[in-house]
């Protein structure tokens, strides 16, 4: 390299960018929220040492401008640091990317040491050739010598360990993040190769800084939602673990509006506003996250947030007064971080379950019951997981109930509706209302119909076997399996395995408010009627009923819900109203199934106001199918 002065290829522009380029980024990341994982960590470490560096280049250099008498002991010591602080961000990186790519211990570990043996060597020789002036050197009059160039070598070992790591492992991060890398690390050796070939040194800083502003990019941004100044879910099972790992204790305030929970729906605009207001108003150092389109979620440090009561206080009246002008339906829950659910990092399914069991536009405060109640629910939840994979169609776990139907016209039961159970080990019996709906959300539901329908065929056919008169038996189904293209398949397979007729079955079926479900449930019921399987419309009176539509449809029985059944016991021109719906179904050929008849006075009213069928505990509650034998009755003759 020859005699050469050291400063004459150093301007400290590069090197103040970076410091101005690392400030810029922490308040990027005080300002955001950002995921606190380990690699955040060490991407603050880098950010560190990357600072510590620039400015050791500047020092080092205006140490050499103004050493006295040719004295650069000064210049030496900076000098080691300086390099010292470059390979640890190096080495950093190495952690980084092994985080980053969850590599095994026993692929991690040999890549550790490879990456420890280059740092030290590099440090340690650097600074036994400073002190023994056999590397870099400076004379009396200011040249330098550069002896064997440590600095480089030990560069270059680190690129081929990194390039390696990126290039074995790279199916282990997301393609696209992992383009963004060798984007930043090429730019970073062509600044260095460039240097390099002129004979600069500004810009080695520099060329450390781009890998750490990918990171920050490509890993640590969480952008908010900047209307709504939410951040995604994801973010929030980041934080609940970081709280749980601290041992920190959170609130959470949960707002779910259903009209809103649809996909292409949004919360509108003035009411981001107000939620935008809530999450940062009352709270400090709180996180808004968006769970769904039409659910958020608030979370708050409770060490920070000691009135927390008197925030909640303040919160539910103001969110009163923005009801009031909103009305938008809701459910609000409210609560403190709870170990299990922490641990389990489940707070979404624990809301969700306690929304289940909530009424609309009410305020719900945690307790540990719902704990209690959310065990349950997993386990539930796991039972039917079971159920569906194995679908053995005579599960034990899932039992047929039935309530025998009372039929006017012959005055006999010869008819019934199948009603489901499960039997868990771990908790006994579960009724519909605790597993219908976690069946329906899951898409468990048409497993279990099939369990229902086939123990009910094996029941028909047993009663036809001893003689009894069977009309028929009904079991229900969900409106979600209609569109199931397998549906008609399955049924038809179940019914004719068991050689029992068709019509010796009958399907409950619920309105649907919706008008593709009501196309699609039209043509399922036509390929059942065809079967000459009957249907009944049940659940009528419970929702918003469309006449129109129900004309449209063949129904056989239309069931009149416990709840027309008690309205008609109120006054007179209630019956009379229950009465003509009753006898339009009548004359236009429906039958009339009353349910919920409790007792002599129900049964009186319901066959004055045109029953063909009476269900009720007057009669039976329901009980296990195969004692069904104790009400039919057998064939005459
Ligand atoms: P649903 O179809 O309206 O069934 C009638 C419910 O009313 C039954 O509750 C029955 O026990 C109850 N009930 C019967 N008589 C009386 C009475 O006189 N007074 C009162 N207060 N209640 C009476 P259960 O068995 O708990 O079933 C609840 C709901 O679960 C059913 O309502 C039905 O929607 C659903 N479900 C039951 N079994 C099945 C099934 O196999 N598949 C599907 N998809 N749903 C089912
Ligand atoms: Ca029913």
């Amino acid at each position: 390299m020859g005699q050469q002065l050291y400063f004459d290829n150093y301007s400290p522009v590069g090197d103040i960018i970076v410091l101005a380029i690392c400030f810029v980024m922490l308040i990027l990341v005080s300002n955001s929220y950002v995921n606190k994982t380990k690699n955040y960590s060490l991407f603050l470490n880098m950010i560190f040492y990357l600072i510590l560096a620039a400015i050791c280049d500047v020092v080092h250099h205006h140490l050499y401008a103004h050493a006295v008498n040719g004295n650069y002991t000064g210049v030496y010591v900076v000098r080691v640091l300086y390099h010292t602080f470059l390979f640890s961000i190096l080495l950093l990186y190495i952690v980084y990317i092994v985080e980053l790519q969850h590599l095994e211990s026993y692929r991690k570990i040999p890549i550790m040491i490879i990456a420890s043996i280059i740092y030290f060597t590099v440090i340690i020789t650097d600074i036994v050739m400073t002190v023994t002036k056999t590397g870099f050197r400076l004379n009396k009059d200011g040249s330098m010598a550069t002896g064997l160039n440590i600095f480089m070598l030990g560069y270059l070992a680190f690129m081929v360990e990194i390039i390696y790591l990126m290039i074995a492992y790279r199916d282990r991060i997301y393609k696209k993040a992992m383009f963004g890398f060798y984007g930043t690390m090429m730019v970073s050796f062509f600044i260095l190769y460039n240097q390099g070939k002129h004979g600069q040194s500004s810009f080695t800083v520099a060329t450390f800084l781009f890998p750490v502003i990918a990171m920050l990019y490509l890993v640590h941004s969480t952008p908010y939602d900047v209307e709504l100044g939410a951040i995604n879910v994801m973010a929030m099972k980041d934080l609940v673990k970081y709280y749980y790992n601290k041992k920190k204790d959170f609130l959470f305030m949960s707002l779910y509006m259903p009209d809103f929970d649809m996909e292409g729906k949004s919360i509108p605009q003035n009411l981001q506003g107000t939620i935008r207001r809530f999450a940062s108003e009352y709270f400090k150092k709180s996180v808004l996250f968006q769970i769904n389109n039409g659910h958020v979620l608030l979370m708050a440090p409770k060490s920070l947030n000691p009135d927390h009561e008197n925030r909640l206080n303040k919160i539910l009246n103001s969110f009163e007064i923005e009801y009031n002008k909103f009305k938008f339906d809701y459910k609000v829950i409210i609560g403190e971080s709870i170990e299990e659910i922490s641990r389990k990092n489940e707070y979404i399914s624990f809301i969700k379950n306690i929304h289940r069991n909530m009424e609309l536009n009410s305020v719900y405060i945690v307790s540990f019951d719902d704990v209690e109640s959310f065990n349950r629910y997993e386990l539930i939840l796991e039972e039917l997981d079971d159920i569906f994979k194995k679908r053995d169609l005579d599960d034990p776990r899932v039992l047929a109930y039935c309530q025998p139907v009372f039929n006017i016209k012959t005055k006999k039961y010869d008819t019934a509706e199948a009603l489901m159970r499960l039997k868990l080990s771990e908790i006994g019996m579960v009724f519909p209302d605790q597993f219908i709906p976690i069946a329906e959300e899951h898409g468990y539901i048409h497993v279990l119909t099939e369990i229902i329908l086939k123990k009910t065929c094996d029941e028909i056919s047993r009663l036809i076997r001893d003689g009894y008169d069977v009309n028929r038996i009904s079991v229900n189904v969900s409106v979600l399996e209609l569109r199931d293209e397998e549906f008609i398949k399955d049924v038809d397979k179940i019914i004719g395995d068991s050689q029992i007729p068709n019509g010796k079955v009958a399907i409950e079926i619920t309105e649907s408010q919706n008008d593709s479900d009501f196309m699609l449930m039209k043509n399922k019921i036509d390929e059942l009627k065809d079967r000459g399987i009957k249907l009944y419309l049940d659940d009528f009176g419970t929702g918003y009923s469309n006449m129109e539509r129900i004309m449209e449809l063949p129904f056989d029985i239309i069931k009149f819900d416990r709840s027309l059944v008690l309205a008609s016991d109120s006054d007179e021109r209630s019956e009379k109203m229950v009465g003509s719906l009753a006898s339009m179904f009548t004359e236009l050929n429906f039958s009339v199934l009353y349910e919920g008849v409790e007792n002599d006075v129900d049964e009186k009213r319901c066959i004055n106001m045109s029953a063909s069928y009476l269900q009720g505990y007057k009669y039976s509650r329901p009980i296990p199918i195969y004692e069904l034998n104790k009400f039919f009755s057998k064939v005459a003759g």
